[in-house]
């Protein structure tokens, strides 16, 4: 079965929302074995709406539409199918019940405008809102399928998991549309490439999308409209042949998390994590501690942006400031030396850099990073040069960092007891 996607809202157009509904919809279709076949964002105004589903309507014969079910006058999605149904609005008391009820639990009352809300186009099928005020509304007749839900993506999902999905799984045939990526990270999209090439084939009929990010490049592979069991046992030969070839880079599948990986092998070794950061100004921490239970390998550390604090709380001898620069290997070893001595740890890491965009020079461009890692004393410093703005120049280096860390652990450290 094939559908399209219409997500109404002006605010999508101005770019003031995210079109975070889409993708969302689109993962969970595919999931299903529905394919989506085209999406587009309309604004709050009736001509848009209703062109917007008369042409998807034209083309597959089914629409899936997000936005503009409230009470308010923007809010005009329902009104603009029933029209185009031929179907007139009724007042259904039992949708008005619950949405007193639901309004009486927060202690309010609802406006004279939120009545709209509980009126059903005679024909539609009404999918129960139990995230919210708006219900969900089901077209279907001679122009086709329609898929009426809220814009507010908590009450969508509700929605579509369990009114939409169970609905359209019947039409869906038995194949799915699934996925599985590997995240690799520290090797450029073509020299990832290079190392893999002549995959395609061999995976087929299998796609391989590559993803490049910040993080990395993802390597994303997809089984379209096969039986399950097939889709899993080629996903899974593919993702095989993929590790074979380019295990170096590999360090997680799907959402898996450079920092929850170095905080793994940290765990499993008994050993403690310390940081000390210049450039990323926290932003190693932050990744670290945004992994639940990090608090039992992340010891902590020091945001030294000035001199004095590299200097005073981590012991960088202040010659080596006047000699080589804040920016430089020695002070990067020398930081990453002092974090883990004062604070005790088996691992550490070290980051100073020139995030830009200004400070840059010619021997010191922005960009340049120069990162230290310590494993039980013995301590490495790497010289990166990253491209990108100031954040993704902060995200990239903290990223790089980890696997520094990673790698470091990997080779030097020997087997994890
Ligand atoms: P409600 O019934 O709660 O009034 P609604 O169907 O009227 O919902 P909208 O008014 O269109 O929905 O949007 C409500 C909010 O939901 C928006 O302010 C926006 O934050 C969010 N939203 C709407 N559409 C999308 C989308 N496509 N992706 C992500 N968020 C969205």
């Amino acid at each position: 079965m094939a559908i399209e996607l219409l997500t109404i809202g002006t605010e999508l157009l101005l770019g003031f929302t995210v079109d975070s509904n889409a993708a969302e919809i689109g993962r969970a279709l595919s999931g299903a074995g529905i394919r989506v076949t085209r999406k587009a964002s309309v604004g709050d105004t009736g001509d848009a709406i209703l062109a917007g589903v008369q042409e998807a309507l034209g083309r597959t014969g089914a629409v899936l539409c997000t936005g503009g079910l409230g009470p308010t006058a923007d809010d005009i999605t329902k009104k603009v199918v029933a029209d185009l149904y031929g179907w007139p609005l009724e007042f259904h008391d039992a949708i008005w019940q619950h949405l007193l009820e639901r309004f009486a639990r927060f202690g309010r009352k609802p406006a004279e405008k939120n009545r709209s809300q509980a009126e059903v186009p005679r024909g539609a099928v009404v999918l129960p809102n139990r995230w919210g005020t708006a219900p969900g509304l089901w077209f279907e007749g001679p122009p086709g399928l329609v898929i009426l839900l809220p814009g507010v993506p908590s009450e969508m999902r509700g929605l579509l998991h369990h009114e939409v999905l169970p609905r359209l799984a019947s039409r869906a045939g038995n194949t799915v549309i699934r996925s599985r990526a590997l995240r690799t990270t520290g090797v450029p999209e073509s020299t990832l490439a290079e190392r893999i090439t002549g995959i395609e084939e061999i995976v087929a009929p299998l796609s391989l999308a590559y993803l490049p990010g910040v993080m990395g490049v993802d390597l994303r592979l997809t089984a379209w409209n096969l039986p399950a069991d097939e889709a899993d046992q080629r996903l899974a030969r593919g993702i095989g042949e993929i590790r074979a070839r380019a295990a170096e880079w590999i360090y997680g599948e799907d959402d898996a998390d450079l920092a929850a990986v170095v905080l793994d092998q940290a765990r499993r070794r008994g050993w403690k994590i310390a940081t000390a950061e210049s450039c990323t100004g926290g932003g190693l921490g932050e990744r670290l501690t945004n992994i639940p239970g990090s608090s039992d390998v992340f010891l902590g550390g020091v945001v030294a942006y000035d001199n004095a604090v590299k200097e005073g709380l981590l012991d960088v001898p202040p010659a080596l400031f006047a000699e080589h620069g804040a920016v430089s290997e020695p002070v990067a070893a020398a930081m990453v030396r002092g974090i883990t001595r004062r604070l005790r740890a088996e691992l550490g890491i070290s980051v100073t850099g020139i995030a830009g965009p200004g400070g840059g020079t010619p021997d010191k461009p922005v960009g340049l990073v120069y990162i230290g890692t310590a494993v039980k004393g013995t301590v490495t410093v790497t010289r990166s040069l990253f491209v990108g703005d100031r954040g993704e120049i902060r995200a990239r280096a903290a990223q790089v960092a980890l696997n520094r860390l990673r790698l470091a652990v990997e080779m030097g450290a020997g087997p994890a007891t």
